[in-house]
């Protein structure tokens, strides 16, 4: 038996949180959608089946739980991108932007080699600003980024122009 089902209705709206006058995406429907998951991984992996994808990358904190489902999915390695202080071992660390002010993000220093071809996920792009902190990490451990994926897509924020200009190809499922 095959179903399809609406990923966009499987994904909630919380208006307010997490401060008066944001909608906050809530895609924790999603996930325990069983349907709706797994369509979502399989719509996430279908081009990159028998690319040659070495790793995965998910930012911290849902970017693990779709990123440990597209490792599994195309038998490649998951590596988690952290906020600074939470990695045990040696790091390498990059700032990046939020909407108000900076932050720091942080990988292991040996969490990928060189030419490793990696694939960025996360929940959702919004400013990019995440996203672009992550690319700029991956490059500087010398990865090669296939292609950054996001269920989510929030266009008028423009995190899918500032990710295309550093020269990264975005795939998101809704807008
Ligand atoms: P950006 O850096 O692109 O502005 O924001 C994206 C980051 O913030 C992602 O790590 C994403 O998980 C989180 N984020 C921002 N807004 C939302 C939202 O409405 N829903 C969810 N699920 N995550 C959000």
């Amino acid at each position: 038996m095959s179903f399809k089902t609406d990923l966009a209705a499987s994904i909630r709206s919380i208006p307010d949180y997490p401060k008066p006058g944001i909608i906050f995406r809530d895609i924790t429907t999603l996930l325990g959608d069983a349907v709706a998951f797994r369509q979502a991984v399989d719509e996430l992996v279908k081009p990159y089946v028998g690319q040659g994808v070495e790793k995965i990358a998910g930012i911290e904190a849902r970017g693990f739980i779709l990123g440990g489902a597209l490792a599994h999915q195309l038998s490649a390695g998951f590596v988690p991108i952290r906020k600074k202080g939470k990695l045990p071992h040696e790091t390498v660390r990059m700032a990046y932007t939020l909407e108000y002010g900076t932050d720091e993000m942080e990988m292991h220093v040996d969490a990928l080699r060189p030419g490793e071809k990696v694939i960025l996920t996360d929940d959702l792009i919004a400013t990019g600003g995440t996203a672009e902190g992550a690319v700029k990490l991956l490059r500087q451990l010398g990865a090669e980024i296939v292609s950054a994926c996001f269920v989510i897509d929030l266009p008028d924020l423009g995190g899918r122009r500032k990710l295309e200009a550093l020269g990264v190809e975005v795939r998101t499922l809704v807008a």
